[in-house]
């Protein structure tokens, strides 16, 4: 079986999108639609034709493409089943532990919320890739803007017990930013000090920190790092106030 192929694209101020490609099927999702226009020119670039849009939650910055493209293609668009009132062109709705196939490979769905109450991730099983939308970021974590920090910890904690070598996508280029919190939070972490110097080096040629992996942001992810629940509630509130 040839494999699914994975291609991030940078948009808006600091987004991701992420097409999946099925090379047998044909078949592609675009992993949110932070914008229509950029979603098109990536299908272009690659020669793709959407046939899904997997929404991880309800912010604009994730959702706002899905009309056009929709209306384009007639895309089917799987999202959040506790976000469907949010996200009003959902085909199909998904809530943890669900189980779909995409291009013949199973993708569970995982509930993270914290970010927002619904949020879902997509973790492609045999490719061993997941999308964390606004939940995971490099070196990060999204903010707290429905949840609370216990739910967000919860959250995190199932995605650190995803294998090490999984890949992960996620919403948002803000690493360097990150990095920087990061080490004020573990000077000493020589993982994370080397970390810190390769992303500023690929940020410097204006290339993407992204993807990371779970290992990785297991061993420089201070957020992920903290241990327990309060722990993390007080490094949260400190990048909050950063
Ligand atoms: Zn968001
Ligand atoms: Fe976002």
């Amino acid at each position: 079986m040839a494999g699914l192929e994975f291609h991030q694209f940078a948009c808006l101020t600091d987004n991701y999108g992420v097409l999946v490609h099925d090379p047998v099927s044909g078949d592609t999702a675009s992993i949110d639609a932070p914008d229509a226009q950029a979603v098109e020119s990536a299908l272009q670039e690659k020669g793709w034709t959407l046939t899904h849009i997997l929404v991880t939650h309800h912010h604009w910055d994730h959702t706002q493409g899905i009309d056009d493209l929709k209306a384009k293609t007639k895309c089917h668009v799987i999202g959040p089943k506790e976000e469907a009132d949010k996200i009003n062109t959902l085909d199909e709705v998904k809530t943890d532990g669900d189980r779909f196939t995409f291009g013949g490979e199973n993708v569970d769905v995982i509930s993270t919320p914290g970010h927002t109450l619904g949020m879902i991730n997509f973790h492609f099983t045999q490719s061993n890739v997941v999308f964390t939308g606004d939940t995971l970021f490099a070196l990060g974590c999204g903010r707290i803007f429905e949840g609370d920090p216990e739910m967000m910890w919860n959250s995190l904690s199932k995605l650190a017990e995803l294998p090490p070598e999984t890949i992960v996508y996620c919403g948002h280029e803000y690493t360097q930013a990150n990095a920087k919190f990061s080490l004020s939070i573990e000077p000493d972490n020589k993982a994370l000090i080397k970390r810190a110097s390769q992303i500023d080096a690929l940020r410097t040629e204006g290339k993407p920190t992204l993807p990371t992996s779970i290992g990785l942001e297991l061993e420089t992810n201070v957020f992920l790092r903290a241990g327990n629940a309060a722990e993390f509630a007080r490094i949260r509130a400190a990048k909050d106030n950063a």
